[in-house]
C-alpha cells in the first residue's frame, strides 16, 4: 500500500477529493435548516461559519487552479483578513443560501480540476499559508478539508470514515508542522494496531517523553485537535496537542 496521498497517481488523488466532497455533502444534506445556527466544536464557529468556510475554500482553490492554468497570479484570498471577513459574512446567510454556495462552489471546483490542462498540475501556486506548491497539491488541501470538516459538521461522520491513506498522510503532516514550529518535544504517537511509532521531536529537560496511544483514526483525531476520544497515555492524562494549522 502507498503510505502517502502524495505518492498516489493523480487520478486516485482526484477520486479521493471527490469522494470526500460527496461524503461532506451527504452530511450537509442530513442537516435541517434550523440546525445551521448551532455551535460546532470549532472555537467560535457555528455550522453557518463552517459551511460558509468550506464553500469559500472551494472557491479559493478554484482561484489557484485558474492561476495554474493561465499563469496569471490569482491567490486563494486577497489577505488573511479577507478570508475571515468572508467567513463572517457567509455565516450571516440563510441556510438555503449556504447550501447554494456549497453546491455552486463544489461544482465550479470540480470543473476546474476536470478541465485543467496537463501542464497546470505542476504549475506553482501559493497557498493561503504562504507555501509554494504545485497546483496538484490542491487535491490534498481540499481532501483534508472535506474529510475532516465532514466530522466537524457534527452529524454522523467520524474519523473512522476517513480513508486510511488520508489518515496516514495526516499523521505525517501534522507532526511535521509541529516540528517546523518547534512544538511537540517528547511527543511520541503510538499506533496500537500496527505498533508504528511517530516520534515528533526528541524529549528534553522540560518535555519528557509522552506516548499517545491509539488506533490510526484516534491518533489523527487527537493530533488534529478534535479531542482525545480514542487515545490514551500510560499515566492516564492526555495532554492537548500543539496547534496544527
Ligand atoms: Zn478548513
Amino acid at each position: 500500500m502507498v503510505d502517502s496521498f502524495h505518492g498516489l497517481p493523480l487520478t486516485e488523488r482526484l477520486q479521493l477529493a471527490r469522494r470526500g466532497t460527496a461524503h461532506y455533502s451527504g452530511q450537509l444534506a442530513l442537516l435541517d435548516n434550523d440546525q445551521f445556527a448551532e455551535p460546532t466544536a470549532l472555537e467560535g464557529w457555528t455550522r453557518n461559519h463552517l459551511i460558509a468556510h468550506v464553500g469559500y475554500n472551494a472557491a479559493a482553490i478554484c482561484n489557484l487552479m485558474d492561476w495554474a492554468a493561465t499563469g496569471i497570479e490569482n491567490p486563494m484570498y486577497p489577505s488573511p483578513g479577507a478570508r475571515n471577513k468572508e467567513i463572517e459574512y457567509g455565516a450571516t446567510l440563510i441556510p438555503d443560501a449556504l447550501r447554494n454556495l456549497h453546491d455552486h462552489t463544489v461544482a465550479r471546483l470540480d470543473v476546474a480540476w476536470r478541465d485543467a490542462p496537463a501542464a497546470a498540475w505542476d504549475a506553482e501556486v501559493l497557498t493561503a499559508q504562504g507555501r509554494t506548491v504545485p497546483a496538484a497539491e490542491t487535491l490534498w488541501m481540499r481532501s483534508r478539508e472535506v474529510w475532516i470538516h465532514a466530522v466537524d459538521l457534527g452529524v454522523r461522520a467520524t474519523f473512522t470514515d476517513i480513508p486510511e491513506v488520508i489518515l496516514t498522510t495526516l499523521l505525517q503532516e501534522i507532526p511535521g508542522k509541529w516540528r517546523g514550529k518547534g512544538d511537540g518535544a517528547g511527543l511520541v504517537l503510538v499506533n496500537d494496531t500496527s505498533g508504528e511509532r511517530t516520534e515528533v521531536s526528541p524529549a528534553d529537560d522540560t518535555h519528557p517523553v509522552t506516548e499517545i496511544h491509539g488506533d490510526l483514526a484516534g491518533l489523527v483525531r487527537w493530533a488534529a485537535g478534535r479531542g482525545d476520544n480514542g487515545v490514551s497515555t500510560p499515566d492516564g492524562a492526555v495532554p492537548q496537542p500543539p496547534r496544527w494549522l
